[in-house]
């Protein structure tokens, strides 16, 4: 329980349904659908940032006591740098975006088709450690169709930002129907988030799911026939 707080600090109380910063991290809870970012987000270059993220990581390894002279150590700050840019994160930056081609459903084919086992890496937003786990997605054609292999990369792009499971479900869920012009659209997610097992409540089995279901994937009958292609 907070007890001290500024005008600001009570009006963003107030503003977060009376959790404080702290309940929120704690509890994983996320605050929207878009990603937190900067209106000037993508103003440096990545290599700008990379050489920023580098001098950072530096004086944090440095605050720890750890010496930055011994051999193993030295390139850690650019090697997390450049992997901070690259790969975890580089799902932050639009121009990291797959491009998607959309065909005509020239097969006729309007059952459902499920990509299942999408197996994703993503972080924590709150406390910059792994969320691992398995993506499926499933969608009903409108008319138009994506290749299977994008359905895997939509993932893996969403993954590759600071998240919470739930936004990373509506992100990729949100994405796919724009893409594919269609409310009908499913997606299940179930992660492992390291937070929870290597620290604080230091839970090792449990497992978080999170799902979408859209358009006709609202109807029981159509949640059932999903669910029992996933068990399969
Ligand atoms: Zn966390």
């Amino acid at each position: 329980m907070i007890t001290k707080l500024s005008t600001k600090e009570k009006n963003n109380f107030n503003l977060l349904n009376k959790f404080s910063y702290e309940d929120i991290g704690n509890d994983h809870l996320y605050t929207g659908l878009k990603t937190p970012l900067k209106d000037n987000a993508f103003s440096i270059s990545d290599t700008e940032k990379k050489e920023k993220i580098a001098f950072l990581f530096r004086e944090i390894m440095d605050v720890m006591g750890l010496d930055l002279n011994d051999d193993s150590l030295k390139g850690t700050p650019q090697r997390v740098a450049k992997m901070y840019i690259d790969e975890i994160y580089s799902g932050l930056n639009p121009k990291n975006k797959p491009k998607i081609a959309l065909f005509d459903n020239k097969y006729n084919y309007n059952q459902m088709l499920i990509e299942k086992n999408i197996t994703f890496y993503s972080n924590c937003e709150h406390h910059f450690v792994p969320i691992i786990g398995k993506a499926h997605v499933a969608y009903i054609s409108s008319g138009k169709v994506i290749g299977l292999s994008k359905l895997n990369r939509i993932v893996q792009y969403y993954a590759k930002r600071p998240q919470v499971q739930e936004r990373l479900t509506n992100q990729i869920a949100e994405d796919l129907k724009n893409i594919l012009q269609t409310e009908s659209v499913a997606v299940i997610i179930d992660a492992k988030h390291l937070c929870v097992s290597s620290r604080g409540i230091k839970d090792d089995t449990s497992e978080t799911i999170t799902s979408y279901y859209g358009g006709e994937f609202k109807t029981p009958s159509k949640i059932n026939e999903l669910l029992n292609h996933l068990n399969n």
